[in-house]
């Protein structure tokens, strides 16, 4: 049995607009067609999505088809990403592929940001660098107490000289 997953955008949802129309169509033609409503979809969450479509599709084989709109799309690659089995097409109308802050949970939201740091060397060099906002746990000795502590930082290295530099305080 050849089945379709519909699947809706931002603010979707199974009636929305050209989403009917394809279904009959695809119906006529023998597919099974599913429009789920997925959750919350005024405020999408990719990793609500991705477990929810995951159960409304079950078992995923060659004969499973997807059509995705805008968010849609990013949650039928991301499932397929995960699933690692061959499905039938993917038809991705309008992708909306980018993570950002409201689609993805904070953690891996701050992992994709990053930080322009001007900088001046004691080697003499000035330079500018981008350098990934997430702070790293690092050894650093704490001058106070004289013993090495472990501190979140951001790390780079000079250009010039690869001196490295550690920034532990918050920056604005
Ligand atoms: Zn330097």
């Amino acid at each position: 049995m050849k089945r379709v997953f519909i699947i809706h955008g931002w603010g979707g949802f199974p009636g929305e607009g050209w989403f009917p129309g394809l279904k009959k169509e695809l119906e006529k033609k023998n597919f099974k067609v599913e429009v789920p409503s997925m959750p919350d979809s005024e405020h999408p969450k990719i990793e609500t999505w991705i477990p929810f479509l995951k159960k409304v599709v079950g078992k995923l084989d060659e004969e499973t088809y997807f059509v995705g709109h805008s968010i849609g799309c990013q949650t039928i690659l991301r499932y397929l990403e995960k699933e690692n089995k061959k499905c039938g097409k993917v038809i991705l109308v309008a992708p909306w592929m980018n993570l950002d802050k409201n689609t993805m949970n904070e953690e891996e939201y701050e992992e994709t940001l990053t930080a322009c740091i001007k900088y001046e060397c004691s080697c003499g060099y000035k330079g500018e660098i981008e350098v990934p906002f997430k702070r790293k746990k690092v050894m650093r000795l704490d001058e106070e107490e004289g013993k090495k502590k472990a501190v979140e930082a951001l790390v780079f290295e000079c250009e010039k000289c690869k001196k490295k530099f550690y920034i532990t305080k918050k920056m604005k």
